[in-house]
């Protein structure tokens, strides 16, 4: 078959050597969603793409595509969140939202957002310290949990239709329930898992369900409503993906 080229945005998401002097790249591209990249003679320091070839840089990319089969020919770095590497609980997170990525996305499949949410939050761990870590990690967990099909129906209580005294949250059913309906509550009640809700914390979760993708980091809140969506957004997204991570459980261990 032909070699033909295209070109793409792409970033990162994990590097390996191969043959010496080789790598293979998984990239998070624009316009191809998840897809692996053999790159020749990248490890050399003089090599034009060796910047382009780590972890966590962002570039426009030319590549060939033969027998189904892509090769990095040219790439010119757009962004590479060097100040990343400067913050170990920056790296830290970068590395979770890496995995998840890795992880959620299927080769071929492209989401324009889930790049975006990405790159958004890169450009937080790596530019804006005075944004808290806590604050990343959380808006990164419910956006995704959305983008993947995981939205929470926010509206309403599930059982009643009541749309005051939402004290509930159902992490099983993506769900919010009423204090009536839950009754004397507790953590289990039949299929679901209810944690309780802040109800000043609604607005905010329905905020980052709905948001623009450019928009979704651009809320203020308070550190108790923070520390509110911080209770549940990772059990949420978890228990939606089925599974843990070992960059989340080395993150844990290190920054609690
Ligand atoms: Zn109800």
């Amino acid at each position: 078959m032909a070699q033909t080229t295209l070109r793409t945005k792409a970033i990162v998401l994990q590097e390996v050597v191969y043959k010496d002097s080789d790598k293979i790249l998984t990239l998070l591209s624009d316009t191809l969603g998840k897809i692996s990249v053999r790159c020749r003679g990248v490890r050399a320091l003089k090599s034009r793409r060796f910047a382009s070839s780590q972890q966590y840089v962002y570039s426009d990319m030319l590549l060939s595509v033969k027998n189904g089969q892509y090769a990095l020919e040219e790439a010119e770095p757009i962004e590479s969140f060097f100040s990343l590497r400067e913050r170990f609980e920056a790296i830290a997170l970068a590395n979770y939202f890496a995995e998840i990525l890795l992880s959620v996305t299927v080769e071929g499949e492209h989401d324009e957002s889930l790049l975006s949410l990405f790159l958004n939050s890169l450009y937080l761990l790596a530019e804006k310290p005075d944004v808290p870590y806590e604050k990343i990690k959380a808006v990164f967990e419910v956006r995704l949990s959305t983008l993947l099909g995981f939205m929470p129906n926010l509206d309403a209580c599930e059982d009643c239709g009541r749309r005051d005294s939402l004290c509930w949250f159902d992490i099983a059913g993506g769900s919010v329930i009423c204090e009536r309906c839950a009754g004397a509550g507790g953590e289990i009640m039949g299929e679901r898992i209810l944690v309780p809700l802040d109800e000043g914390v609604l607005p905010l979760l329905r905020y980052l369900t709905l948001a623009e993708d450019k928009r979704i980091f651009s809320f203020r809140c308070d550190g108790r409503l923070l520390s509110e969506l911080v209770r549940f957004s990772e059990k949420y997204l978890l228990y939606h993906l089925g599974r843990g991570f070992d960059t989340l459980t080395f993150y844990h261990s290190v920054y609690g």
